[in-house]
């Protein structure tokens, strides 16, 4: 049988770990499926510098243990496993893994992005060996070797930085002739002796003998290519690649909407479908940054709970729900348009029940009404009337407290109960007067 959960989260990085804490402290009894390790991309970055309260040297890892710890502490569950497919149609949504399937009331994705690939030939092969999308994994393999590092975004400029610790000499090979990364990153780049850029360059194939040693560079602008091999001690070098995350969504087409394979959110993560929420890197937005994927995550699971408790309360509100669906078919709500031609033109009785919103008096005593008007509905005319919306109607009528419940006969009043002389016993006595 499948195990029950209010909030299933998918995916373990900072918006997951997030979604966690909030979910836990709102006490949701709140799982957090992960396919591998924590943390998603942000382990794979050595030093972070920008999320709020990291000022001494923060790792990826060190940041992602304690989100993690502090999710826990509050009651979140963790699984590791990989989820297969999902189905959002129902109230109860289920979320099917390779070892197990949950059900849950609300879902948040939090499933971030995975490194992109170049693309050319030899780097899927030599991946791992030479080819490394991950510095503090693979940056001590190239202690005094040359390191090539592809890409000219914030995480490019900062993992290369990272990489002049170890390596002999860092190559940052950069696509266009400038920079993306953030000014304040640039300048410590530029400023750094160990790091030179090969500008208008793309690597287009890497070869080795077990490890990398070769590859070929074209020059954008010019089209010229470049055998760049490993200088000849050494035997190899290392091509770090940063150049952008592709969002893990492939799962989720066709259950949510989606947008150049991101997923579509508003302010509050709300996807396009009831009670399934995205957050973090996965869904469309403009900066996709650490410190916005936990505020993601946070929002999503407060939502998340506020959407579980309305779920919850729902058999409660069923019941009005029916009943109004009886006063269409046993009362006539009558309006100023219509008051005159249903009540005061009206040969016989009309018991009509002002009423008026926000009343809760008037709400209290309306489900009896409906009652006593399905029991002598066919003896006398029931009607109400929102004295809200027709207000003046209801000073003509010298209705000036709520609610009021009068019998007209032929068009005239005949009798009135008024305020807390209008209850449930009152009204039915009146009403068996006539009948
Ligand atoms: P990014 O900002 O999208 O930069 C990607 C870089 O790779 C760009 O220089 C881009 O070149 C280049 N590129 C893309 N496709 C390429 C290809 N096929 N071949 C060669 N080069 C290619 O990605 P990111 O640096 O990974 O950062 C992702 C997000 O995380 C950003 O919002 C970033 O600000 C944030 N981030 C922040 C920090 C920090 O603030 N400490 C650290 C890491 C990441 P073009 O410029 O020509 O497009």
């Amino acid at each position: 049988m499948a195990q029950q959960y209010d909030i299933v989260i998918i995916g373990a990085g900072p918006a997951g770990l997030a979604a966690g804490l909030y979910g836990g402290r709102a006490k949701m009894k709140t799982l957090i499926i992960e396919k591998e390790k924590d943390g998603g991309q942000i382990v794979i970055t050595s030093e972070i510098e920008n999320y709020p309260g990291s000022i001494e040297e923060e790792s990826g890892v060190t940041l992602i243990e304690r989100m993690a710890r502090q999710a826990e502490k509050f009651g979140c569950d963790k699984v590791y496993d990989t989820v297969e497919d999902v189905d959002f149609t129902g109230d109860i949504k289920i979320v099917k893994c390779k070892k197990e399937t949950y059900e849950a009331k609300a879902v948040i994705i939090a499933t971030g992005a995975s490194s992109r690939k170049i693309g050319c030939p030899g780097e899927a092969e030599f991946t791992g060996k030479g080819v490394s999308y991950c510095a503090t994994c693979d940056a001590a393999f190239f202690e005094d070797f040359e390191v090539y590092v592809v890409g000219g975004g914030d995480a490019a400029v900062e993992e290369a930085m990272y990489l002049t610790k170890f390596a002999r000499k860092v190559h940052q090979v950069v696509r266009r002739d400038v920079l993306r990364a953030a000014a304040s990153i640039q300048e410590k780049a530029f400023a750094n002796p160990k790091l030179d850029f090969m500008w208008n360059s793309n690597i287009i194939e890497i070869t080795g003998d077990g490890l990398v040693n070769h590859m070929v560079v074209r020059n954008n602008k010019t089209g010229e290519l470049t055998d760049i091999y490993a200088d000849e001690e050494d035997g190899m070098f290392g091509i770090f690649v940063f150049i952008g995350f592709d969002p893990a969504t492939k799962l989720f087409e066709g259950k949510v909407e989606m947008e150049k394979g991101y997923i579509v959110t508003d302010q509050e993560m709300h996807t396009n479908v009831p009670g399934v929420y995205a957050a973090g890197d996965c869904r469309v937005k403009e900066l996709r940054q650490v410190v916005t994927a936990a505020s993601d995550g946070a929002i999503a699971a407060w939502q998340a709970a506020r959407y579980i408790d309305d779920l919850n309360s729902k058999p409660q509100q069923a019941a009005p729900v029916q009943e109004e669906k009886k006063e269409k078919k046993e009362m006539i709500e009558v309006d100023k348009n219509t008051f005159e031609e249903e009540v005061l033109k009206a040969e016989g009785y009309v018991l009509v029940d002002y009423f008026g919103d926000g009343c809760v008096p008037c709400a209290a005593l309306m489900p009896h009404v409906h009652k006593i008007a399905d029991e002598y509905g066919d003896k006398m005319k029931f009607c109400s009337l929102n004295t809200t919306k027709a207000r003046r109607l209801a000073i003509g009528q010298k209705v000036l407290g709520l609610p009021t419940i009068t019998i007209y006969k032929d068009g005239q009043k005949v009798e009135e109960l008024v305020k807390e002389a209008a209850t449930a016993e009152a009204v039915l006595a009146m009403v068996q007067k006539y009948v």
